[in-house]
């Protein structure tokens, strides 16, 4: 593959998430970007993280994919937004990265996440990694804002044994301010999830001001809890870690004045939640 940057394991390897990377994939020619998008033969990785263990059930290794079509205005990763930020990587190579965690990850009752950026932006490297991960005995989750879900066959679903979908909001207007985005095809994703009973956690981002209004949560709350199929909720405090990148980049950030919230909050939150009968943390 032309123009694919020399690997190596401090290349790909990061300590977290928040390590600020840009234009690892800038010398790859726009054709091959369209035959990696189209085959799934490359992807486009921020790093690869191990030890995580909020990105799915057990000790995670996670792959941070580079491109979203999202514009969230807490987002912690936007360097992760131009896929061409990311490390350009062939399937093999990827696959190969993550055979080398096989035992560990069975014995630790882990798995791989693959996260992003929205992974789905490269749907069909995504699958293909999923589908060899899965084959390799490795429980496999997908972090996904849900909006391009529609683009995976349900044969293709079957390759992952546990969604994480983001939903960053349950009201349209507020969604659309929040992300950018329309929340309804992260919606019709969730029902579709249900109806083939695959399982999935729902991840919600508690920003103060944004997302904290009570009756919102709770309309979230009795959807969520009427799929059936949702075996827990995640409620993510917002946090300041990613400021940085925003300046780093450039960016207008329009949340630096507003504040991490406090514990009791988040615990109210997950009441909301709970009072549904779901399982909330
Ligand atoms: S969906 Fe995730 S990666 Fe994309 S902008 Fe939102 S928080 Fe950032």
């Amino acid at each position: 593959m032309s123009g694919t940057a020399q690997l190596n394991d401090e290349l790909l390897h990061a300590k977290s998430p928040f390590e600020l990377r840009v234009h690892l994939g800038r010398g790859v020619p726009d054709s091959d970007v369209r035959s990696a998008l189209a085959t799934g033969d490359m992807g486009f990785l921020h790093s690869f993280t191990t030890g995580s263990t909020v990105d799915g059930p057990g000790v995670r290794v996670v792959a941070w994919t580079t491109g979203c079509q999202f514009r969230c205005l807490y987002c912690h990763n936007p360097d992760t937004w131009n896929m061409s930020n990311g490390i350009p990587i062939t399937l093999g190579k990827a696959t190969e990265e993550l055979h080398k965690y096989r035992t560990g990850l069975k014995v630790m009752a882990g798995g791989f996440t693959l996260s992003g950026g929205e992974p789905l932006m490269q749907d069909r490297f995504a699958v293909r990694l999923l589908t060899a991960v899965h084959a390799m005995g490795i429980h496999t989750a997908l972090d996904t804002n849900g909006s391009l879900g529609a683009r995976l066959t349900d044969a293709e679903l079957g390759e992952i044994d546990l969604v994480l979908l983001d939903i960053k909001n349950w009201d349209e207007q507020r969604h659309r301010r929040l992300t950018g985005m329309e929340v309804g095809p992260v919606l019709d994703f969730a029902r579709r999830l249900a109806k083939l009973k695959r399982p999935m956690w729902v991840r919600y981002v508690f920003v103060p001001g944004w997302s904290d209004d009570a009756r919102n949560i709770s309309q979230l709350a009795r959807f969520a809890a009427s799929l059936g199929n949702v075996e827990r909720v995640d409620v993510l405090p917002f946090h300041q870690m990613g400021r940085f990148k925003w300046k780093e980049l450039k960016l207008s950030y329009a949340l630096d004045d507003v504040q991490p919230p406090a514990r009791e909050t988040i615990e109210h939150a997950c009441a909301l939640f709970r009072a549904e009968g779901l399982k909330a943390y």
